[in-house]
């Protein structure tokens, strides 16, 4: 079912749920099983990501196939078109088809790293695809029947030159088809509801459902921050610190915890339609937020 219509008929502020799929097959059991206990969320519905952190993109499509037939999910899968030609697109978005995937995240994702010093920047006319809009109008035109989900940045992408542009190109990713918006991990809640007034005040009307990720590690915090330009404000930053010198990792997850599941409870306070977890497929974190924000 599209997502766009389960967010309609949610009657409360719902989860939905990221997942990557794991590397080797022999993590798939243990993946599984952190995701059927997840059930106890009841999620409106759960992601899985494509490509990224390593992940192997044909497991994109098993995992969510799993997850929707074996487990009962609503799933979407993210895809992303840097350096595809259409061909290959429209083969992946006919596997979906016939998967009974309704709910795809249209994603750009990022360039290449050049192996040595000597390779040169990544030639971003070598695919049919150069933004994420560009997949949004493909998927659009050739496959109408899809729910699209798009990328949307509290703080700007880090390859944007300005706000000001990050966000008229956000707009035009749901002018051009998108139905809804999923936002890159932050942890200011005003940077969200500073997006959502921003992007209403152009014309956006469609669901924005804010990503929060638990710190599970001060290791895992730098470096999804590097890749992605998020902010962290100072004073959680230096708790987090703290909490790595005195206990260790066990230490920064408890905090990480329960800050997120502080966010979660702004968050809706704030009017967010529900909030979208970035689970690290780990369950016991998220049903630990559940259950700090009351909602098991
Ligand atoms: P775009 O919307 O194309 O934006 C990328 C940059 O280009 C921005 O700076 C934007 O301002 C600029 N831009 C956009 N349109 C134009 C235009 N017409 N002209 C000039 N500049 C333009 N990556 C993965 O590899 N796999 C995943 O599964 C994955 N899941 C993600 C899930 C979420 C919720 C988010 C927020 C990100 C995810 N990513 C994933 C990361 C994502 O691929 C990167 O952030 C990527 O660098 C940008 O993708 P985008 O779809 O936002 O791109």
């Amino acid at each position: 079912m599209k997502i766009s219509q389960l967010i309609k008929n949610s009657p409360r502020p719902f989860y939905s749920l990221e997942f990557f799929p794991p590397k080797e097959n022999a993590h798939m059991p243990e993946f599984f099983e952190a995701a059927r206990k997840l059930k106890a969320m009841s999620p409106l519905f759960v992601s899985v990501t494509y490509g990224a952190g390593g992940s192997r993109q044909a497991n994109t499509l098993e995992v969510a196939c799993s997850l929707k037939n074996e487990c009962g999910f609503e799933p979407m899968t993210h895809l992303t078109c840097v350096g595809s030609q259409r061909e290959r697109i429209r083969d992946y978005l006919n596997q979906l088809r016939g998967q009974q995937i309704d709910n795809i995240l249209a994603l750009r994702g990022d360039a290449p790293k050049p192996k040595s010093a000597d390779e040169p920047p990544y030639d971003w006319s070598s695919g049919d695809f150069q933004h994420a809009s560009d997949l949004v109008k493909f998927v659009r035109a050739e496959f109408s029947e899809f729910c699209i989900g798009v990328a949307g940045y509290p703080a700007p992408h880090p390859e944007s030159e300005s706000l000001e542009k990050d966000r008229r190109y956000t707009v035009q990713k749901v002018k051009d088809g998108g139905d809804f918006l999923v936002t890159q991990l932050f942890f200011d809640v005003a940077e969200y509801t500073a997006l959502v007034a921003d992007l209403r005040s152009r014309g956006v009307d469609k669901p924005v459902i804010p990503g929060v990720m638990p710190v599970q590690s001060l290791e895992s915090l730098k470096y999804v921050m590097s890749m992605c330009g998020a902010n962290i404000p100072q004073d959680y930053y230096n708790e987090l610190a703290a909490a790595d010198k005195s206990g260790g990792a066990a230490a920064v997850r408890e905090v990480g915890t329960r800050y997120a599941a502080w966010q979660v409870r702004k968050l809706i306070e704030a009017g967010a339609p529900g909030v979208h977890l970035y689970t690290l497929n780990k369950s016991e974190t998220c049903l630990k937020i559940a259950e700090l924000v009351g909602a098991l």
